[in-house]
């Protein structure tokens, strides 16, 4: 079975056709969604659609799919972006969608997977606390009773592996680097990167973002993972930034938004 896992899509419709058009190719089974579906971008409703007619084995709530289906205008933690977009992104949405992001839980283990799935931290997550080292990859780590873990929230792909407890010379937990795929210069090409499963070893895994990349690399980012070969893939796609960025001026979201999404940061 191939699970594509997509995260942070953000109201991205060319990014997220462009990575299911790439899902299409390798021939993907199943699709999970680490939740952030709506938020920043011109297209929420199309994404929530287009997201629902792929019937995904798992979606989990992100913190713009909170903040656009609840009463919540405060909304802590936000800046003023961030905040102004929820408003926009709330107004667009009809009371089903609303009603459907409500609805979606924080973390997921799909039944006849080796799999968790959360939006931002499984020890705390709906605190949507952010996982950028190891010590924030062990109080991960303590929650998780799968093999693998996958997270998005950060929208900077970075991975994690626990060593089995006999194992332990060295560091218990380690990143993977390549992971990262760190150096690359030409966004005009697709590239991949691999983690290849060791049994008794535990993963945590953050794929990216689909639509807002903040790893200076502006390309589109998801993983698919193969269970029968126990690889996972983490693949950058070039889209029509262009276009995502023309709809989100034309909507009077903040420039900042579209300007953004040229340096994936
Ligand atoms: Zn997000």
């Amino acid at each position: 079975m191939k699970y594509a896992i997509v995260s942070d899509i953000h109201g991205n419709l060319e990014a997220f056709r462009a990575v299911l058009e790439k899902c299409g190719q390798l021939g993907v089974n199943q699709y999970i969604c680490l939740g952030d579906t709506v938020g920043y971008g011109a297209d929420p409703s199309a994404c929530l659609q287009l997201l629902r007619s792929l019937n995904p084995l798992a979606v989990v709530k992100g913190n713009h799919d909170e903040f656009a289906s609840n009463d919540d205008e405060v909304m802590e933690g936000f800046n003023p972006h961030a905040r102004a977009a929820v408003l926009w992104t709330k107004s667009q949405l009809s009371a089903d969608e609303r009603e459907y992001l409500a609805r979606l839980p924080l973390r997921m283990s799909p039944r006849g997977t080796k799999l968790t799935v959360v939006h931002a931290t499984l020890d705390s997550p709906d605190s949507w606390g952010y996982i950028f080292d190891s010590h924030h990859a062990a109080d991960n780590f303590a929650y998780q009773y799968t093999l693998l873990c996958f997270c998005g929230h950060s929208h900077v792909p970075l991975a994690f592996c626990k060593k089995p407890v006999l194992m332990h010379s060295g560091k218990p937990i380690e990143e993977i680097t390549d992971w990262a795929m760190h150096g690359e210069t030409d966004f005009t090409r697709e590239t991949y990167a691999e983690i290849f499963i060791q049994n008794g070893f535990k993963y945590l895994v953050n794929v990216g973002s689909v639509g807002q990349p903040r790893n200076r690399d502006p390309r589109a980012s998801f993983a698919v993972y193969d269970d029968e070969k126990m690889v996972i893939t983490r693949y950058t796609i070039p889209y029509d930034i262009a276009t995502a960025q023309a709809k989100i001026r034309a909507a009077g979201l903040p420039e900042r938004l579209a300007t953004r999404l040229e340096v994936g940061g």
